[in-house]
């Protein structure tokens, strides 16, 4: 069973997205504080990032935030959180956010959100990351993405056992179970990366 200790979420900046987003990412940020892990996000104030931020700042519990200079420069930047770090660029901000955790949470969100996790998947692919991935699908909001990875594999542009480097949950409080309980994954998944 993998061990937590740290984990990078990915989700949405927009304020304008319905409450059952942000009533899930308060229900997470419980079980993360809970568990005693920590996270380490985007550094934003606002959307699901300012809720996550501020639930696990409320319940007790330590944030990290990684946001380019320029983000903060027009105050994009959580003002409160457990330690910000700032980066020049958005690709040394990716990279940063997942250099020492031990799992990665996608929440609903938007281009950058989907960027951010296709990123981590194509580098799992690759054996370049090995660590959990779990998706909450809260309000079934992944429903397409999910389908789209399936006919990924159905259409073998991918091997149906790269569908084991993610996990797709429904419910907040299935989010560290799916973590803690992911199939192992290793380097050498560069050996099986191509379908031919
Ligand atoms: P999205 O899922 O499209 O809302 O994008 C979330 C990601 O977009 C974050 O991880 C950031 O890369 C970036 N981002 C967009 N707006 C903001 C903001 N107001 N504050 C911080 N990050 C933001």
């Amino acid at each position: 069973m993998a061990d937590l200790s740290v984990v990078c979420i990915y989700c949405a900046s927009s304020a304008m997205v319905d409450r059952v987003y942000f009533d899930a990412t308060e229900l997470l940020s419980g079980e993360l504080v809970r568990g005693g892990v920590s996270v380490v996000y985007g550094g934003g104030a606002i959307g699901l990032m300012g809720k996550l931020a501020d639930s696990v700042l409320g319940n007790g519990g330590r944030i990290t935030g990684v946001i380019p200079k320029f983000m903060d420069d027009v105050e994009w930047s959580h003002q409160r959180l457990t330690e910000l770090i700032f980066t020049e660029t958005m690709h040394q901000r990716k990279a940063k956010l997942i250099e020492n955790v031990d799992a990665i949470i996608a929440l609903p969100g938007g281009t950058g959100t989907l960027e951010e996790l296709f990123e981590v998947i194509t580098l799992k692919r690759l054996g370049l990351f090995t660590k959990p991935i779990a998706i909450l699908n809260t309000n079934d909001y992944y429903a397409p993405l999910k389908e789209m990875l399936n006919k990924c594999v159905s259409e073998n542009f991918m091997k149906a056992k790269h569908l084991s480097m993610w996990s797709f949950v429904d419910r907040p409080e299935e989010v560290l179970p799916a973590l803690k309980n992911a199939q192992k994954w290793s380097k050498d998944a560069i050996n099986f990366a191509v379908v031919q």
